[in-house]
């Protein structure tokens, strides 16, 4: 099967390394002195202007004086030709900044950035951020230095959300890591307990602790869709 790349003519003979075709978004000229690590699809790229970038920071072979080229983020899929599958990577500029997403996990982000939109958006207009600013439910919950939950505050937060079927968005800042006054597993459990509702769970969390968290929170909300699910 002849690829599907329009820009080059080193197509009117494939190089032999090329042994299938090419993905139909790839807009690569493969060539035969390619070496391995080049023999890479690339499709087109979205790009982005970064008017909002910090004015501090120029990106890698850059200066600050090129203050009339704004930086840009630039998305695009790229494959090695010995991979099953695409990643979106993400771009700064010239430089990649070491964002690669699976399809499924662009999608989140996608997801996270609209809510984001939504909140920034709400925010403008001054009214309450959340949770119906965005198209979503909103659990914000923070643990302490010392791994402290005040139980109050996480009850609060999950009340509001409960039985709420649309994709829920839980944002945890702090630290997850250390035994703290109020179990960090427990409030898992009701927070998840409380999300079977959701369309989708999203858990924006960073540092350590948080994939765990996030994790239990799931499998907490799945329990209780299954355990809805029987006694009805
Ligand atoms: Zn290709």
């Amino acid at each position: 099967m002849t690829p599907t790349v329009e820009n080059t003519a080193s197509f009117a003979v494939p190089p032999t390394w090329l042994t299938g075709s090419c993905p139909q978004w790839c807009q690569s000229s493969h060539e035969e002195s390619h070496t391995y690590p080049d023999r890479v699809h690339w499709s087109a790229e979205a790009c982005v202007p970064m008017s909002a970038a910090p004015g501090d920071t120029a990106a890698p072979g850059r200066s600050l004086l090129d203050e009339y080229d704004p930086d840009e983020v630039r998305v695009y899929l790229t494959q090695h030709y010995r991979e099953c599958g695409p990643r979106i990577e993400v771009g700064r500029t010239d430089e990649p900044v070491r964002i690669a997403l699976t399809p499924a996990e662009a999608n989140q982000l996608a997801d996270a950035l609209r809510f984001m939109v939504g909140l920034a958006t709400a925010a403008v207009a001054g009214r309450p951020a959340a949770p119906a600013a965005g198209d979503g439910a909103l659990v914000e919950i923070t643990v302490g230095a010392d791994g402290f939950l005040d139980p109050d505050v996480a009850r609060k937060a999950v009340r509001s959300v409960a039985g709420d079927d649309r994709p829920a968005y839980v944002l945890v800042r702090g630290h997850l890591d250390r035994p703290g006054g109020y179990d960090v597993s427990a409030a898992a459990r009701e927070i998840g307990s409380a999300l079977w509702a959701a369309r989708d769970i999203h858990v924006l969390a960073s540092g350590p602790g948080a994939a765990a968290f996030g994790a239990a929170i799931r499998h907490h909300a799945e329990d209780e869709r299954k355990f809805r699910a029987a006694s009805e």
